[in-house]
């Protein structure tokens, strides 16, 4: 099907009808397969995906299904696309968009709440009282790619404009795929009171989330940063990211090190970005009395929490879910200003052909591999299209 008459196209970027896309089969089958590259509508724009990195929770879907919820199920075998952290063009506007225009290079936060219920109301966009409830019935307003919507492992999708942030001309395609993760962690920082000039933090587990969460740390002027993972290449990446000091666990006993570098009473603001059987307890014994904990990561079944603790020291706990409260805008204005260098994460490339080579990349961590991005080839497709 053509765009429809009130969407607003340009010959600059001809749009095909059908485009390719990545499909999840059974749990870890991605086949390819042809879709029909859909309409935006009212407060909606088409993206052309240009890059798109893997994340972690991407190979949690690929595998085993959660967090992802496609009518309500597991996400097997429903023509569903996955993907999330995508950065492109925009090459249609819906009835209405002035606030982009087409050729703009934008990156994506994953959650479009529904803008009608309480959360959404409050801001809250990522939790979203209507999450997960209109796979193939879009009116609902409600979107989260590639967990509840189709994603980016293909060629075009739709974002409402409250999910698009400007990508700067000096930043890369590869650079602006990491700026929702960089939000991420944002937004973490952002509930355990967002100014912590001055105060320390300590971050729980090297993994993008992490390492991103340190950087933001230092930018908004944390003193000292310190990292804790089992990794010495990936501390050593902290050290270069802002982490005052790295701690390995395998080596040293986490709490007393980041309490010995925090002035023995403990840190103001623990990250726990492992997921880890631990790692609640280990957040609770590294923070003073009277600090706060933000959660950031889903561990595997349930974990223990030594709850008196908590409550004798009067330790806050929140926890976050994705990119809320506009972090990812935030944390895009520290990139482009080169605050920190999220790049240092992204260590490995793949065209869109190659998808399920990327995803093996960023799985078995091959090469150590952090960040993986796959890329579209436009220019390469049209070249093709005109022989
Ligand atoms: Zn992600
Ligand atoms: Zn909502």
């Amino acid at each position: 099907m053509p765009m429809p008459e009130n969407v607003k196209t340009s010959s600059d970027y001809p749009i095909p009808e059908t485009m390719k896309a990545w499909v999840l089969g059974d749990p870890g089958e991605l086949s390819p397969t042809e879709k029909p590259v859909p309409a935006p509508k009212k407060a909606e724009v088409l993206v052309r995906i240009d890059a798109i990195a893997v994340c972690g929770t991407d190979l949690e879907i690929i595998y085993k299904g959660p967090p992802a919820l496609i009518n309500g199920k597991q996400p097997f075998n429903q023509n569903f696309t996955p993907g999330h952290e995508y950065m492109g063009t925009v090459v249609a506007l819906g009835p209405g968009v002035d606030e982009y225009a087409i050729g703009d290079r934008v990156t994506v936060e994953i959650h479009a709440g529904c803008g009608q219920c309480r959360r959404c109301r409050e801001g809250m966009y990522t939790s979203c009282h209507n999450y997960g409830l209109n796979y193939g019935n879009v009116d609902k307003g409600h979107r989260a790619n590639g967990f509840t919507t189709d994603g980016g492992f293909c060629e075009y999708a739709v974002n409402n404009i409250n999910t698009l942030v400007h990508v700067p001309d000096s930043m890369s395609d590869e650079e602006a795929t990491l700026v929702v993760t960089a939000g991420t962690s944002m937004y973490g920082l952002t509930e355990l009171g967002g100014l912590v000039a001055g105060e320390s933090v300590a971050v729980i587990g090297p993994g993008p989330i992490g390492l991103l969460g340190v950087a933001v740390a230092k930018a908004l002027g944390a003193q000292p940063v310190i990292l804790t993972g089992t990794r010495d290449n990936r501390l050593e990446m902290g050290k270069k990211l802002g982490a005052d000091h790295v701690v390995n666990v395998r080596n040293e006993d986490a709490i007393e090190a980041v309490r010995r570098h925090s002035g023995g009473k403990g840190v103001d603001y623990v990250l726990e970005c492992s997921g880890g059987k631990t790692g609640f307890n280990d957040a609770a014994k590294m923070v003073n009395r009277g600090g706060k904990i933000c959660l950031g990561a889903f561990p595997d079944g349930e974990v223990g929490v030594d709850v008196a603790h908590l409550v004798r020291n009067n330790i806050y706990v929140y926890a976050i879910r994705g990119e809320g409260k506009s972090g990812t805008h935030r944390a895009a204005a520290f990139m482009e200003q080169k605050r920190f260098d999220a790049t240092l994460i992204h260590t490995h490339t793949f065209l869109m052909d190659d998808l399920p080579e990327a995803i093996r990349y960023a799985k078995e961590r091959v090469d150590d591999a952090i960040k993986v991005v796959v890329k579209n080839d436009f220019a390469q497709s049209a070249q093709e299209a005109a022989e």
